[in-house]
């Protein structure tokens, strides 16, 4: 059994994000330039957008953090999107979701111009993803495909198995492992919580990708000997022993599956380091003009 270390991974993407950041800063080249918006104090997406700002820094990116408070109209931020979209030195725009329950996360995704959707949610992305045309892919199924190519792990002519069929993970990780590239070529099934039998449907799996966030509930019974297991949970548990707080716990019950598995992600760091690097990944190709033209 190999642990797929995100954490690592992730780092040395970094390096060579970094290195490219130093190449453009010598020829006089754009500085990429992510804009993060965050609305209310939501903790989990205050430390989601935190770690994203910090990452953007280690990297040399220039970064700006537009927070508003939870009274913001749905008016009132779709006209801040269009600052965004109309300002040309901010290569990507990133909304942190959830938005309270005033405000229409669709409508906002959609107003973002889809050559600065740098997490991939525009219908726009989502569709030419699914055409296999250049698109930004979301970046939590992203970086599943870059660890699954890292560690050179064979997709083609698998069964894989994904649980959850969320717009921004399990949807796009359920077409991007069928289509006919190097990492892909599977055969999918996309599960969800009306599947019958889903442990049975899942022990069938040869990749195994977890995606519901219910802490610890994929166990042994759900996993063939031998299958690669991609855990994407990430839910905060309550833990005083923690100087936070709280814990970090994925969708796999770590200690009993990991034995049966070829590879396996850790949480923490497993598949949450490679969300923040694809996003930094795609902010680069944007300030390059690489997937749409300038
Ligand atoms: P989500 O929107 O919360 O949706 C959960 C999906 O799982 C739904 O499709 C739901 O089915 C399905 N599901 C829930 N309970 C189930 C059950 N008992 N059996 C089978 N399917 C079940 O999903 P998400 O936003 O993708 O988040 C999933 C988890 O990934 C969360 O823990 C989240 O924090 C984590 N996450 C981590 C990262 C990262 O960077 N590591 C990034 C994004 C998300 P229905 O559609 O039928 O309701």
């Amino acid at each position: 059994m190999q642990i797929i270390d995100g954490k690592a991974t992730a780092d040395e993407i970094k390096k060579e994000i970094a290195l490219e950041v130093q190449e453009i800063k010598a020829s006089g080249g754009k500085i990429p330039h992510l804009v993060a918006i965050l609305v209310g104090n939501n903790g989990a997406s205050e430390t989601y957008v935190a770690n994203k700002v910090k990452s953007c820094e280690e990297v040399g990116f220039h970064s700006t953090l537009l927070r508003f408070e939870p009274t913001i109209t749905e008016d009132e931020l779709l006209l801040e999107v269009r600052k965004v979209n109309d300002n040309d030195d901010m290569d990507g725009l990133i909304v942190q979701l959830p938005l309270p329950d005033h405000i229409n996360p669709d409508k906002v995704m959609e107003a973002i111009n889809y050559k600065k959707d740098v997490d991939g949610f525009h219908p726009i992305n989502i569709g030419r993803m699914a055409k296999g045309l250049p698109a930004y892919i979301s970046a939590t199924p992203q970086g599943i495909l870059d660890l699954l190519e890292r560690y050179n792990i064979e997709t083609s002519g698998k069964h894989c198995v994904v649980v959850g069929r969320s717009q921004i993970v399990g949807l796009p990780m359920s077409i991007l492992m069928q289509r006919n590239t190097k990492i892909g070529n599977c055969t999918v099934t996309l599960t969800h919580s009306k599947t019958k039998d889903l442990s049975a449907v899942c022990a069938t799996a040869d990749i195994l990708i977890a995606a519901l966030g219910r802490p610890e509930f994929i166990t042994a019974e759900y996993v063939k000997e031998g299958a690669v297991v991609i855990d994407v949970g990430l839910t905060r548990i309550i833990d005083t022993s923690k100087k936070s707080g709280f814990a970090l716990k994925g969708d796999v019950k770590f200690d009993e599956v990991a034995p049966k598995c070829s590879f396996i992600t850790p949480v923490p760091k497993g598949v949450g380091p490679m969300t923040i690097v694809s996003l930094m990944k795609n902010t680069l190709l944007s300030a390059k003009g690489i997937i749409y033209a300038k």
